[in-house]
């Protein structure tokens, strides 16, 4: 763990909310710079049953990203993947189009086992980042499922099919987050939110629509999140009105948003601040909010950490003015 500077107290705590690959190299930024006092919240909207597998996309992302085992390349999976399974698979005619490497095939067998034994996502998922050697605690949005359904010119698809089967070409009209309204925030999220030594939100720069909106739509976190008396700062996923990678630029396009920093801030009306790139510093001053401009790509590990330290720096000063 790194002990550069950050104003943050020795018992403070920070809570990240996080979809897959664009949240989780921050969060491994924040896990580096603060250890065992970051809370990864993360979306489990994305989670589906695969033969006859429980997967869970985006905490998988996070776990193998925090752990060091993530393929830093491809942007998703472990590292070393060997691809035995899925080339059987398709030899016995399997469905074949979402892949599963060998090494990652594990640890969804392990899930599928450990839920049909009764354990809750949260306790499976404490258990293996406690076996992973991650020092933050990872939690999903809920023990519910909650399934991101995408409504798009071509009908309604579950959100795999929209995404990896179809990948994002359909137009996309509404997201639909399912049994949203019966599900609950775990009492180990709220606890997270309501830690008195709580010294920041941090909304990672995840796709707003697909991967941090599920979280907001679990009964009781988006009032949590209201009643903070912390800063909530989230880091815009947009760079000179491009995403990185993924479908959010193309989402808001189809939406009738303008794909800049400026909506990300009127997406989450409960922010205190936005980490802006450089890039949109002339849109600094068209958001009604505090914002802080810099170089918000991260390919390096020191990029990752460089981030981590801005936001925590952007919080405390929030946080003493207030
Ligand atoms: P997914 O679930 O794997 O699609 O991942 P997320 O929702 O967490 O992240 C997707 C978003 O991350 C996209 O909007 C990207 O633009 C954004 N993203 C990815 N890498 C970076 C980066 O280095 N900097 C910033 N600012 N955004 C990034």
């Amino acid at each position: 763990m790194s002990t550069a500077a950050n104003n943050l107290g020795p018992t403070s705590s920070v809570v990240a909310l996080c979809g897959g690959v664009g949240g989780a190299k921050l969060a491994l930024g924040l896990n580096r710079l603060i250890g065992d006092r970051l809370t990864v919240v993360v979306n489990t909207g994305d989670d589906f049953e695969h033969l006859g597998l429980h997967i869970s996309p985006d905490i998988d992302t996070v776990m193998y990203t925090l752990s060091g085992l993530s393929d830093l390349e491809r942007g998703w999976g472990r590292a070393d993947e060997t691809w035995n399974f899925m080339a059987s698979l398709e030899q016995l005619g399997g469905a074949a189009w979402f892949r599963l490497g060998d090494r990652d095939l594990a640890m969804h067998i392990e899930r599928t086992r450990a839920m049909r034994g009764g354990a809750s996502l949260t306790d499976f998922t404490s258990s293996m980042a406690r076996k992973l050697g991650i020092s933050a605690t990872i939690l999903p949005m809920s023990d519910h499922r909650v399934e991101t359904v995408v409504d798009t010119d071509d009908g309604q698809l579950p959100f795999q099919e929209y995404f990896v089967r179809l990948q994002c070409k359909p137009v996309l009209k509404h997201l639909t987050f399912r049994n949203a309204a019966s599900a609950v925030a775990t009492p180990a999220v709220l606890q997270s939110l309501r830690d008195p030594d709580l010294a920041a939100v941090i909304v990672c720069p995840s796709n707003p629509y697909l991967s941090i909106d599920p979280i907001l739509a679990v009964p009781g976190i988006r009032d949590a999140l209201d009643k903070i008396a912390a800063p909530i700062i989230a880091v815009s996923p947009l760079i000179a009105g491009q995403a990185v990678k993924g479908p959010t630029a193309k989402i808001m396009a189809e939406l009738g948003v303008p794909a800049d920093s400026i909506s990300i801030a009127r997406h989450y009306p409960f922010l205190s601040g936005l980490v802006l790139d450089e890039a949109d510093r002339k849109d600094a001053g068209k958001i009604d909010l505090p914002t802080h401009v810099t170089q918000t790509l991260m390919k390096s590990v020191d990029d990752r950490d460089r981030l981590a330290a801005a936001c925590l720096e952007f919080a405390s000063a929030l946080a003493t003015k207030e």
